[in-house]
């Protein structure tokens, strides 16, 4: 059993989760079915058909809720799924403002998808309230934030923008995977739905891709609910079970990648060969106040620029490394190293990255739950063989 008023920890291991009341499995069964028998039509037990809910699912979708502080959760099959159903709620002419730093696969399905239908997107850098009101129209929508960004690592203010934003009459929407629901909670800052892609942090052991949207508003709520009904991107009941396992030990995961990257990020600092790290947990961040404020700590993203700026040298670092492994995605228990131009990012035009500030050279960290010794010491004989 769990309340709202209970700390994240006590919800993370049980909200949305009783024991079986068939067999008294203490874990959530894994409900293998498509369908659900009904007495008369009409007349079941919450659950017809699976596309729309599974009681593994629905399970996941309250526990979810619960770490954002939200009324409901909607999971589905990707986090790139639960933006899909978001944007489908505009119409032709429609407006939207994002962050000019985002993760590569938003940003493409935002243009390549969406603006053929005639919707229109303002990519902007909203370091302020009045950054984000010179760049709404008439038009805006929706304001989609990111932050910490991918990866840049900004930070943005979230009241202040949702303020902004609602002012004019656009819904706010926070993408809060690089944050996760432990460090960053979007909902009480005012946004109005918040957005994971649950393959990271609250996955966090690499093994499921997913995605979910949390939000208090009804009507969102609503539309959320319809997309998976008649889009159907739901996740199955296996992925389910596996992030509902997987957030029982968020808050102990964020702690130790939040302390490993602190580590990490000083070391790179002081290193003569790297030019720039970056991480928002360093007080001469632009960022820093705010994410001091918004954030209960600085998250397990660092990414750096080396003092030899030049794709080579940024690759050959990345092969270098033996514990940090080369691979897209983040979030995971154990460390990787990626090279945002050619991977995450490859499909923003290289004029738009730049223009965003993104570096060809930046190397990408997520700092995994490993022994922070052994990481530093990867990443120096990864330096020193540069
Ligand atoms: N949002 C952010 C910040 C991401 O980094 C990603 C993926 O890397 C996504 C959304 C998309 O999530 P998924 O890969 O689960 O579709």
């Amino acid at each position: 059993m769990s309340t709202p008023t209970q700390g994240f920890g006590t919800r993370a291991v049980h909200a949305g989760q009783m024991p079986d009341p068939t067999t008294g499995s203490i874990m959530t069964p894994v409900h293998f079915t498509s369908t659900f028998v009904q007495a008369a039509p009409g007349d079941h037990q919450g659950h017809e058909y699976a596309r729309v809910s599974n009681p593994t699912r629905s399970d996941l979708e309250a526990n979810l809720a619960s770490l954002e502080g939200a009324e409901h959760g909607i999971a589905f099959a990707s986090g790139v799924a639960g933006i899909d159903a978001i944007l489908r709620r505009l119409r032709p002419g429609d407006h939207v403002v994002s962050t000019n730093d985002l993760y590569g696969g938003t940003y493409r399905l935002m243009r390549q998808i969406f603006e053929p239908y005639g919707i229109e997107f303002t990519f902007a850098d909203l370091s302020t309230a009045d950054d984000l009101d010179a760049a709404m129209t008439d038009a805006t929508k929706l304001v989609w934030i990111e932050t910490p960004t991918n990866p840049l690592l900004r930070v943005y203010d979230i009241e202040a923008l949702a303020q902004a934003a609602q002012a004019r009459g656009a819904s706010v929407a926070v993408d809060n995977t690089f944050a996760s629901p432990y460090l960053q909670q979007p909902l009480a800052l005012g946004a109005d739905m918040v957005l994971h892609s649950t393959t990271k942090y609250i996955g966090g052991h690499s093994d499921v891709v997913g995605g979910a949207v949390l939000t208090s508003n009804e009507e969102w709520a609503e539309h959320l609910r319809f997309q998976i009904k008649a889009v159907g991107a739901a996740p199955g009941p296996m992925d389910s079970f596996l992030l509902l396992r997987s957030t029982k030990t968020l808050h102990l995961r964020m702690e130790r990648h939040c302390a490993n990257a602190r580590t990490v990020a000083d070391f790179l600092r002081g290193h003569g060969k790297v030019g720039r790290a970056l991480y928002p947990g360093f007080e001469d961040h632009p960022g820093h106040e705010i994410a001091a404020r918004q954030m209960r700590d600085f998250g397990g993203m660092v990414s750096l620029v080396l003092e030899d700026d030049t794709v080579e040298t940024a690759v050959r670092l990345m092969q270098n490394t033996k514990v940090f492994a080369l691979a897209e995605s983040l979030g995971g228990v154990e460390s990787l190293v990626s090279h945002p131009a050619s991977m995450t990012h490859g499909s923003i035009p290289a004029e738009v990255r730049h223009a965003a500030g993104l570096p060809d050279g930046l190397v990408r960290l997520s700092v995994g739950v490993e022994d922070v010794d052994d990481l530093v010491e990867d990443l120096d004989q990864a330096l020193a063989a540069l």
